[in-house]
């Protein structure tokens, strides 16, 4: 078993972390700036512009599209480690290198399942980082995390050349930044149909199409998320959108999810341990700085012990996404289905757990807008929950396990 990663990863992690010092910390807190003096809060920093035109120059672009027709042709195993390194500035660098979500899921959504126009309309411009996209599935109204009680409805309209798009979501990402031009919205085509998993597709709604409102920023633990486009609550006032706007095939929508959701996942938790990896290294700069009763808080031996646990912790979540990532590239992402579960349910709470502690050995500074803590902390936090709560993938993951007793 060789752990060392191979010479192409090790040369883009080299111009990556090079990238991450001279643009993207830099970066932080002009954009930051920038935002506050915008018309909108959801309108797009002129940083984050020029911080996508250096990636691109310097090859650091699509990194995650496995596929080299449309991205850098990595394998999982490879990526993993350079969106790690994203990881540690989440609000900007993976969309420095358009490799954010949920723009990432919806291209290859798009590559896998998009006709040639489609591809041509939609998948282009977000290759070139030109339009940002939105993927649309949770409702209010329902439990979401079991897809099959989706309400919204599809419909075709009598003459066939439409399809009509009654519905409101909510929690729908980046759907809040204007440069979202693009819905990709999972309804229900045939709701009466016997099988619950063909009754769901899905369909290409532009923006602007009559019909649609962008109703309201949804907030996370107060936070209004602006550098993630925010989170949406949008409303379907019977849309209609051309019938070739349909991804796929009719009763395609449920499967189409899932394929998107598997190496959604791994990238969550790839970024996630590059967020661990930030709050220990702000944790040790903070624990030799910071004195208290006498001592250095680094000669605590509790704040050494949370510095310690961190490590292992880290380290331990890391092997296994990148064994998760191993096994997508050599048995396929269904052949992985159970290690992106494991993934799931480990690296969201590991993160949360260390976050947690780094933000206490922060004191006040740990909840306020001085340090990134608090934000990345609310952001870990949704992962338990978006792209399926940790109680859906454990449920899975034990009937399988229990499958082999029975
Ligand atoms: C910040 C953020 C961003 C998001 N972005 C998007 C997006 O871009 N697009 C989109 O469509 N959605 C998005 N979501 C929504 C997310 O995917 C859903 O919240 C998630 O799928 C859960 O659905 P729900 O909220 O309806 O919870 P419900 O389905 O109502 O579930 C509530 C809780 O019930 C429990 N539960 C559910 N099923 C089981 C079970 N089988 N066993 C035990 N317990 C169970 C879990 O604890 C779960 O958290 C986002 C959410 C957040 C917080």
């Amino acid at each position: 078993m060789d752990f060392a990663f191979d010479a192409r990863t090790e040369e883009l992690r080299a111009k990556l972390l090079a990238f991450m010092d001279e643009h993207v910390y830099p970066a932080e807190p002009v954009a930051e700036e920038q935002r506050a003096a915008l018309a909108s809060p959801w309108d797009t920093p002129a940083v984050v512009g020029e911080l996508k035109a250096e990636a691109r120059r310097q090859g650091l672009w699509n990194l995650f599209l496995p596929d080299p027709a449309y991205g850098a042709g990595l394998t999982n195993l490879q990526y993993a480690p350079l969106a790690e390194i994203t990881g540690r500035s989440p609000h900007l660098a993976p969309t420095a290198l358009n490799c954010a979500a949920p723009d990432t899921g919806n291209m290859e959504v798009l590559a896998q399942f998009g006709s040639e126009e489609q591809r041509k309309r939609w998948l282009q411009p977000l290759l070139a980082g030109e339009i940002r996209s939105a993927f649309a599935m949770t409702e209010p109204e329902v439990a979401s995390s079991d897809a099959t009680n989706i309400t919204t409805l599809i419909e075709r309209s009598p003459d066939g050349s439409e399809y009509v798009v009654t519905g409101r979501k909510w929690y729908i990402s980046g759907a809040m930044n204007p440069d979202c031009e693009i819905f990709i919205v999972m309804g229900k085509t045939d709701p009466e149909g016997s099988d619950i998993r063909r009754q769901q597709s899905m369909v290409l709604v532009p923006r602007d199409t009559p019909g649609v409102e962008v109703r309201r920023a949804m907030r996370v633990y107060g936070y209004e998320d602006h550098s993630h486009g925010g989170h949406a609550e949008v409303v379907f006032h019977g849309a209609r959108v051309p019938a070739a706007n349909l991804v796929g095939e009719e009763g395609g929508g449920f499967a189409i999810a899932q394929a998107r959701l598997g190496p959604g996942r791994i990238h969550h938790c790839m970024r996630l341990i590059g967020m661990a990896e930030r709050a220990i290294e702000l944790m040790c700069r903070r624990a030799v700085a910071r004195t208290a009763f006498g001592k250095p808080l680094a000669q605590q031996g509790v704040v050494q012990e949370w510095i310690a646990d961190a490590r292992v912790a880290v380290e331990q979540v890391r092997l296994l996404v990148l064994k998760t990532a191993w096994l997508m590239d050599t048995v396929g992402n269904r052949g992985a289905h159970t290690e992106i579960q494991a993934i799931k349910i480990a690296t969201p709470r590991t993160v949360v757990d260390i976050l947690d502690r780094a933000v206490q050995l922060h004191g006040a500074g740990g909840v306020s807008q001085d340090f990134p803590l608090a934000e990345l902390w609310a952001a870990a936090r949704t992962l338990r929950l978006a792209d399926g709560p940790d109680e859906v993938h454990q449920r899975s993951l034990a009937r399988r396990e229990l499958k082999r007793y029975l």
